[in-house]
């Protein structure tokens, strides 16, 4: 019986497959028999929309007329050809499979010789890898799911599982009843927070302070692990001196939790053996996402709650094959294989592809990309499995540099994405249930990934091989089939840091029925990956980077996923049973603030920033006063949101965008 792995959030459920329809494995240590709506209607959502054939036009002001794949190519190549390397950027997708990736990433990086490869999930982690970087010296997710069976304590902060990891969320609620607490910090009272032993809902962004102050009260009652510190960590006395330093009063006034509400979370964590913090787009998507990050990863480092089971700072990836993503190397910023852009790797990835194309040095990333093409500097822009118009912030200027491109071409299943209307040929390519391959889940769980039904469509591979041979590298891309690619990239995976990415030790054909974990055991002996195998303090403090609010704008607007719709929606809204949980754009006003504005539940009411307006209908809920939740199917939220970016992780701010609020009518009139 064929089996697959779910193409939507990153817990990776597997399902078997009997007469098109899907059924979750038991067996399978993902998910364990468990699935959420989304994932089940998969099936029902293949032939929806879908972009079945190749389309071309000269102009985004003319129609798309059928063109012949060969043709596409041959122009896709020939434009390339016709450019300088720096001026070609790909733009890729969480939802590619690494196959999809490698191939990509080898093409753009060490055949076009553009370092401008990135992925979507740039504006999803991009935050969580450099802080696991600069804290442990790798992308390394020291937690999995199961740990959280042998956890006392988990702490969710900017994260919402019951509707963005269904499945995990489960899991967590079995946990609860075995006596694992749980703390949610978010502004917000989400399906997360109600089953919370405790629910500290800060002000949004004054995570830092929460951290720094429970650090600080940490260290000063002795409750760290003196042994780990000196032992196996590096900074501890600069860290400490400059915590120390910080005022107790001013960090919680900044929270806005009372005095009461601290001592609580502070108690829960000295009376646990053992403690999990998880999160997710409420930490990385932030102008401080990577300080955010390493103001987790510090107070896992000086309690010594890291290298043992049931601990660890524990970053969820929200697409399907993120993590997959940043493994390949399809960030701009790595160069492949977890390996960065030092020139003993430019040399070891060189020797591997055969090619002295590669670039020297980091890439644009997703969002700069679109703002060199603003600028005129990126001619051919190839966007795979991805919407940049719909999720980049600032969705105007986004429109005027895509209009600003010469080719841009687009691979896709579905034919209804925003960046279409900017596309100058586009290419269909298989969907999930026809694709092979590998995809890897929020904690390094590889699984394969099997067609179902025929297609004769291209994969996503096969896409990037053929240019590549239009280009003339023929010899380089001679792959018949995912496995060659699997096992070229396994090869590969040799090449990482100490081989910690020992995923050349997997076997595919074995895949199909057992999973893969790459890197376990990876810090067993508490040997970390930076230079002198010890885990780094970094201090951090708020540098209130954000957009801020004012008399003008004095509402802060959070984005985030529903439950039962993927993103965009391009599959899952056009599903009527996943139209039930909720709509699709709401916007979540506390009632005292609702009553301030004379408006009600069902309103209809303008949320406005400096960028665009958009209309939502209210939701009264017991979000923190002053703030407001749009949910991301809203389709035009990012046209509300900033420009601003993490200077170190380029993730975009989409946690903070200063709104106001506006009855319909009085903009109307
Ligand atoms: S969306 Fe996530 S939780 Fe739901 S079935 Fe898919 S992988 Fe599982």
């Amino acid at each position: 019986m064929k089996q697959s792995v779910c193409s939507y959030c990153g817990v990776g459920c597997k399902f078997e497959i009997k007469d098109g329809k899907l059924k979750a494995l038991k067996s399978y240590p993902t998910n364990l028999g468990m699935s959420c709506a989304k994932g089940m209607s998969l099936s029902q959502s293949i032939d929806i929309n879908r972009l079945d054939g190749v389309e071309s036009r000269d102009s985004i002001q003319d129609e798309f007329k059928p063109s012949s794949y060969d043709e596409a190519i041959s122009h896709i190549a020939s434009c390339i050809k016709q450019t300088t390397p720096k001026k070609v950027g790909f733009y890729l997708s969480g939802q590619m499979l690494n196959e999809d990736y490698y191939v990509a990433n080898k093409l753009a990086k060490g055949f076009v010789g553009t370092p401008n490869c990135d992925t979507n999930s740039r504006t999803c982690m991009a935050s969580a890898v450099v802080g696991y970087k600069k804290s442990f010296g790798v992308d390394y997710v020291p937690v999995r799911m199961q740990d959280i069976d042998k956890a006392n304590l988990l702490i969710l902060i900017g994260a919402n599982p019951a509707e963005s990891h269904v499945v995990l969320f489960n899991r967590i609620k079995k946990a609860q009843k075995q006596g694992l607490k749980v703390v949610v910090i978010d502004p917000r009272e989400t399906l997360t927070s109600l089953k919370a032993d405790l629910h500290l809902a800060i002000k949004p962004n004054s995570d830092i302070e929460l951290l720094n102050l429970l650090a600080k009260r940490l260290i000063e009652d002795g409750c760290v692990d003196s042994e780990f510190i000196s032992k196996h960590s590096d900074g501890y006395k600069e860290y400490k001196k400059q915590i120390l330093n910080l005022d107790s009063d001013k960090l919680l006034e900044a929270t806005t939790l009372s005095q009461d509400e601290f001592e609580e979370f502070v108690s829960l964590w000295k009376s646990s053996p053992n403690i999990i913090t998880a999160w997710t787009m409420g930490v990385n998507q932030s102008s401080q996402g990577v300080d955010k990050n390493l103001a987790i990863n510090n107070l896992h480092i000086i309690t010594g709650q890291i290298a043992k089971e049931g601990s660890g700072p524990f970053s969820l990836t929200g697409q399907p094959n993120a993590m997959g993503g940043r493994e390949v190397g399809g960030l701009s910023t790595t160069l492949a294989v977890h390996l960065d852009y030092t020139p003993e790797s430019i040399q070891k990835v060189s020797k591997f592809w055969q090619t002295s194309k590669l670039p020297s040095g980091v890439g644009l990333t997703a969002f700069e990309m679109i703002q060199e093409a603003y600028n005129g500097n990126i001619d051919v822009l190839i966007v795979s499995h991805t919407d940049p118009l719909y999720h980049l912030p600032n969705q105007n200027f986004i429109k005027k540099a895509l209009s600003r491109i010469g080719l841009i071409v687009e691979l896709n299943s579905y034919d209804n994405s925003q960046t279409s209307h900017y596309a100058h040929i586009r290419i269909g390519v298989k969907a999930f249930g026809e694709k092979e391959g590998t995809q890897t889940n929020l904690d390094r769980t590889l699984t394969r990934v099997e067609a179902f039904r025929d297609s004769n469509l291209p994969q996503e591979w096969e896409v990037f091989s053929d240019i590549a041979k239009a280009l003339g590298y023929k010899e380089y891309f001679g792959y018949q089939s995912s496995q060659d690619v699997f096992e070229e990239y396994q090869l590969m995976c040799k090449l990482s840091y100490k081989q910690h990415l020992d995923i050349y030790k997997a076997d595919y054909q074995k895949l199909k029925d057992e999973p893969f974990v790459w890197g376990e055991g990876l810090f067993d002996d508490v040997k970390f990956l930076t230079p002198n195998q010890k885990a780094k303090l970094h201090f951090v403090n708020n540098k209130h980077l954000s957009e801020k609010s004012d008399s003008s704008y004095p509402f802060v607007l959070l984005t985030g996923r529903i439950r039962d719709q993927w993103h965009s929606g391009s599959k899952t809204r056009h599903i009527p049973s996943l139209l039930k949980h909720k709509e699709l754009e709401f916007v979540e006003l506390n009632p005292k603030d609702a009553k301030e504005l004379c408006v009600s539940e069902g309103d209809e009411v303008y949320i406005v920033s400096k960028r665009d307006k958009i209309k939502a209908t209210v939701k009264l809920t017991n979000i923190k006063e002053k703030t407001i939740f749009v949910p991301i199917s809203h389709l035009q939220i990012n046209s509300l949101t900033p420009s601003i970016i993490d200077e170190v992780s380029k993730e975009p701010d989409y946690n903070h965008s200063a709104v106001y609020i506006a009855k319909s009518e009085e903009l109307e009139a």
